[in-house]
């Protein structure tokens, strides 16, 4: 049993490093089952990969967490230890922006050419934590458009009906966008 954890968590560590081979990469999409417990032990291998000891909950990117920090506490953490808040409140606006609006801002990280997005209609904007530089995310939107929330997981629901193990914390206002709470301080 044990030999199957171990071989297991190199998989999954193959995995996310995006080494995995050919036959390995066969052998689990032919799983006649899969594993029931395959997110925990993802989950597993992420927490031994960062520096704090905050609970992750979910991967957003590769980079990029909700963790829990206790009870009533959820927010969104980069790897490097930065933290974005509550992470119903959309965490690109703790964020460094940089925003690519010319032609010529875009033609540099874009490539085939033609693909590069019309000045004046489109921009680019690129997302960075503020501590450790990474980028975390990049949307090609209308000049104006409001900024993106990429994704609002209704956590409780997942770990209670798809993984059977609710969070301690659950409750029934977990699941809502708070991002308004962010941007009315700022008046
Ligand atoms: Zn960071």
């Amino acid at each position: 049993m044990s030999d199957d954890i171990s071989i297991s968590k190199g998989i999954i560590e193959q995995l996310i490093d995006g080494q995995i081979d050919d036959d390995n990469l066969e052998r689990l999409l032919k799983l006649p089952k899969k594993d029931s417990s395959r997110f925990f032990n993802y989950i597993k291998v992420l927490q031994g990969r960062v520096r704090w000891k905050d609970k992750i909950l979910l991967r957003l990117s590769d980079k990029l967490y909700i963790v829990s920090q206790g009870t009533g506490k959820r927010i969104t953490k980069c790897e490097c230890g930065h933290e974005f808040g509550d992470y119903r409140s959309n965490w690109k606006l703790q964020s460094k922006v940089r925003v690519r609006k010319t032609a010529e801002e875009m033609k540099a990280v874009y490539d085939p050419k033609p693909a590069v997005p019309e000045a004046g209609w489109q921009e680019i904007r690129e997302y960075f934590c503020p501590s450790c530089a990474t980028q975390h995310a990049v949307e090609v939107v209308p000049p104006g458009y409001p900024v993106v929330m990429e994704m609002l997981p209704d956590l409780d629901k997942f770990y209670s009906d798809y993984l059977g193990k609710p969070l301690d914390d659950a409750a029934s206002d977990w699941y809502q966008d708070k991002t308004s709470d962010t941007t009315s301080n700022w008046g």
